[in-house]
């Protein structure tokens, strides 16, 4: 337990994950550790609190590993399956804490209530089902989680928006292709910075990997990080070996503290 913010990366790639199932990329075949990546998501961990960002299909697994006993909410930043389908995987938050606190953008939780309709239920309600609060996430509203602000960063996955997070000296975007000037304001000066980066060739919905780094010497973060990774990036080792030594690719499990 801290007082300082510590981040880590329960999950890095991008929406099937890596190894794709059958896949005989190199990549997907690759024994290194750092080449196996889960749905993208972090956890947020000071004092006593535990906050992940989205809850992807591989949440279980993710709260598993890296023995989260507790936790206190979910930040989610849009509404796409990679980064809301364990919503159910709460249960066993919810049994022993109680309602489990959702932050999102009302579009997403209309979302999630379609999704996991039994969950949003008002009667007759499975007693097996958790349940949540419910917190909306608006553009230039911080918010709290636990003692502390968080500002919402609004940003463009395509025509989707997404909400990026601002927690004190650090930055999380996921998912992002275009970003206002008015938003860039809100991350300068952040001295960590993670951001999407999917592969080398460009794509309609996220940056590649020359658009992460262009965005990153905009905002000139102490040190940087780069997720929601696709195999098609390229070999962990090989890929990290030819970027600024301030900017690296997140791994799985990989713990930075700010
Ligand atoms: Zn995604």
């Amino acid at each position: 337990m801290t007082n300082k913010l510590s981040v880590t990366f329960l999950g890095t790639g991008t929406s099937q994950g890596i190894p794709i199932i059958g896949s005989t990329h190199p990549v997907c075949l690759s024994s290194n550790e750092k080449d196996k990546r889960l749905r993208v998501s972090v956890l947020l961990s000071w004092k006593e609190y535990n906050y992940v960002i989205d809850c992807g299909p591989d949440f279980r697994q993710q709260m598993l590993r890296q023995h989260v006993n507790r936790l206190d909410g979910i930040l989610y930043t849009h509404e796409h399956s990679d980064h809301t389908a364990g919503l159910d995987d709460i249960r066993p938050y919810f049994f022993r804490q109680g309602n489990i606190p959702l932050f999102a953008h009302s579009r997403v939780v209309a979302s999630l209530k379609k999704r996991f309709d039994y969950i949003f239920e008002e009667k007759n309600k499975y007693p097996g089902a958790p349940t949540v609060d419910i917190n909306l996430v608006k553009n230039n509203e911080p918010f709290s989680i636990g003692d502390t602000l968080v500002t919402p960063i609004n940003v463009m996955h395509n025509k989707v928006q997404v909400f990026g997070y601002r927690v004190g000296d650090f930055t999380y975007l996921t998912d992002v292709k275009t970003i206002a000037p008015e938003e860039l304001e809100k991350i300068k000066g952040s001295k960590v910075v993670v951001v999407n980066a999917l592969r080398i060739e460009p794509h309609i919905s996220h940056f590649n990997l020359e658009e992460a780094l262009a965005f990153i010497d905009l905002i000139q973060p102490e040190k940087a990080y780069l997720t929601h990774i696709s195999h098609l990036l390229g070999f962990h080792d090989e890929i990290e070996k030819s970027l600024p030594s301030n900017i690296h690719l997140a791994y799985d499990n990989l713990t930075i503290t700010i």
